[in-house]
């Protein structure tokens, strides 16, 4: 095999990396020279993080294709979508052991191929072998290391194995080999359940899924910024496990033919406070249970929502009034709720009573009554029964968790006609859509156009990180802006991953908003019945900024990639056709 040109400290090695980058047009000569000069031992580094003018991301993945073609060896981009680490074949291996020699199993395509930084060191062809017999491949170390951590993080049982001994190491797999499952030990079984929990919230999950696969692992998907992340766990019994998060939870677990639902405090060992409410769900495939981690204390105020300066100040603006209709529109999971909360700390003042109804209540708040609706449980109470004793209870502000079906549409549009200002979410696909939506639930366009005071379309995209590369945008994505109403710009930012992104070239969530306050001209057209088509015709004349608009900006200001844009705009309007059809059942 050839020597690796990323020996530490080889000048001729440094000089043939510089070459290559010369050869590839990613630095010019000086550059080259003075970055191989000054920086024998990381040639790559100080070429791609040199002025070139291109982003270090791309250089980088440039170069390392091209030294990879140089010792005629695959390279692997990590970060690429048909490339995956192979996370069981890493916990065979073992991560430390990885680590340690820069190395990392991944799919590509379905094959499988030792990605690793310095494929000519002589550990690799045996670590190769250890790995399903996988062919060498030369990838970006930093971007395996990376891939390495993220898996430590987020295997829920590591590989105990002791990476400097070989003996160890080989009686540890014969052990799991003869053993393929490990029960759950007694004593531990309530640490294994904190140890899903911490985990969950060291990757800022939302949500924790625990179900069975078919050949009966456990698979364990942690959602993260909206995305689930899952992983098949093959160290421990799958149903010994998710009894445990039942038993834990404080569930029946000879009921799990039946839907259950609980919730408990989880506190990290460094005393962040969280809310887990679990459900059990009676599947074809044995139980699963889906966790729900609120953080206590955890909402977000209207100024850290990300929201323009300008939107914040119609929310409060809205809120200050003592009656009328404040609606939040966008498909589940959007961050509905999370706005009309920030809304509503904000006027928590003791001066005006507050009661949130919601289905279920997500988060506990001080000087906020909330009362849940549990219309599917026995003994829960509905919708019309709560909102009607609430509004016995003399209330200033209603908070209705969801708009669902002709009744509570009336009985929200009534209390913001008798004296009571009255919040809440409603499923529609824009801002202005809300009005044929509230229409079709049989309100009357005439008390809708009278009382809503504000209108609000919302959507959550991922966020890009700052490592984003800035690009002329694909024709594939200029044609899915295009269809989704967007202007395509020339240049646009693509994910690209770091470090600090954990690869995954996004961080949090984005959210997409358009805001509608109703002037008398909008009023007189809602009330005369205008549908939605004549209704967004009048906005255009405004200063009304849609989706679309809004959609520009982020991509503009390199928040948001266009695929994303594209697709949530798109897909949202599939789900939401589904999700309302299932409301109105
Ligand atoms: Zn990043």
């Amino acid at each position: 095999m050839p020597a690796t040109p990323l020996a530490a400290a080889n000048p001729a090695a440094a000089a043939a990396v510089a070459l290559l980058a010369l050869e590839q047009e990613l630095v010019p000569p000086d550059v080259a020279y003075q970055a191989i000069s000054e920086h024998p031992d990381d040639p790559v580094g100080a070429l791609t993080t040199a002025n070139t003018g291109q982003s270090a991301a791309t250089s980088r993945a440039r170069l390392y294709a091209a030294i990879a073609d140089s010792l005629g060896l695959p390279y692997v981009d990590l970060s690429a979508g048909n490339v995956a680490p192979d996370i069981d074949l890493v916990q065979r291996v073992g991560a430390d052991t990885l680590t340690e020699y820069v190395a990392v199993p991944a799919r590509v395509d379905g094959t499988v191929q030792l990605a690793a930084g310095t494929p000519s060191a002589p550990a690799i062809g045996e670590l190769a072998e250890q790995a399903d017999h996988a062919t060498v491949a030369l990838a970006d170390p930093a971007a395996i290391l990376a891939a390495l951590r993220r898996i430590e993080r987020t295997a829920v049982v590591d590989a105990t194995v002791d990476s400097t001994d070989e003996e160890q190491q080989a009686s540890a797999r014969r052990r799991r080999a003869a053993a393929p499952t490990i029960a759950l030990d007694e004593a531990s079984n309530l640490g294994w359940v904190r140890d899903v929990l911490n985990r969950a919230i060291d990757q800022r999950a939302s949500d924790v899924h625990l179900s069975l696969t078919s050949d009966n692992h456990l698979r364990v998907a942690y959602r993260v910024d909206g995305e689930l992340r899952p992983q098949i766990v093959t160290d421990v019994d799958p149903v010994r496990a998710i009894n445990t998060m039942v038993t834990a939870a404080g569930m029946d677990i000879g009921a799990q033919g039946v839907p259950q639902s609980t919730s408990f405090r989880h506190t990290t060992v460094d005393g962040r406070r969280y809310n887990v409410r679990a459900e059990l769900l009676p599947t074809v495939n044995e139980a699963e249970v889906t966790l729900r981690l609120l953080a206590s204390g955890g909402l977000m105020t209207l100024d850290q929502m990300g929201l323009l300066p300008a939107y914040v100040k119609r929310l409060r603006r809205a809120t200050e009034r003592s009656d009328g209709l404040i609606l939040v529109t966008g498909p589940t999971g959007h961050g509905k709720t999370t706005t009309l909360y920030g809304a509503l700390m904000e006027v928590r003042d003791g001066r005006r009573k507050i009661v949130a109804i919601e289905d279920p209540v997500e988060y506990r708040i001080d000087g906020i009554t909330q009362v849940e609706v549990a219309p599917n449980r026995e003994g829960g109470l509905g919708w019309l029964q709560v909102i009607s004793s609430a509004l016995r209870s003399d209330p200033d502000i209603m908070l209705i968790g969801e708009i669902r079906d002709a009744a509570t549409a009336h009985a929200a549009v009534q209390a913001s006609q008798t004296g009571h200002l009255v919040l809440a979410t409603l499923h529609a696909n824009n801002a202005v859509a809300a009005y044929a939506r509230l229409a079709a639930l049989g309100v009357d366009p005439a008390d809708v156009a009278a009382q809503t005071v504000l209108v609000t379309g919302q959507r959550l995209l991922p966020k890009l990180h700052s490592c984003a590369t800035h690009r002329p945008v694909s024709d594939r994505d200029r044609l899915r802006l295009v269809a989704s109403g967007i202007e395509p710009p020339d240049l646009v930012h693509y994910p690209a991953g770091c470090d600090a992104c954990d690869g995954q070239g996004t961080r949090g969530r984005v959210p997409l908003v358009e805001m509608l306050s109703p002037d008398q001209t909008l009023r007189d057209a809602v009330a005369a019945g205008a549908d939605e088509g004549a209704l967004t015709r009048l906005l255009s004349d405004r200063n009304f900024l849609s989706f679309a608009d809004e959609a520009r900006r982020l991509l503009d200001q390199g928040l948001a990639a266009p695929p994303d844009i594209a697709a949530r705009l798109r897909e949202d309007v599939v789900n939401l056709a589904a999700e309302t059809a299932e409301g109105e059942r």
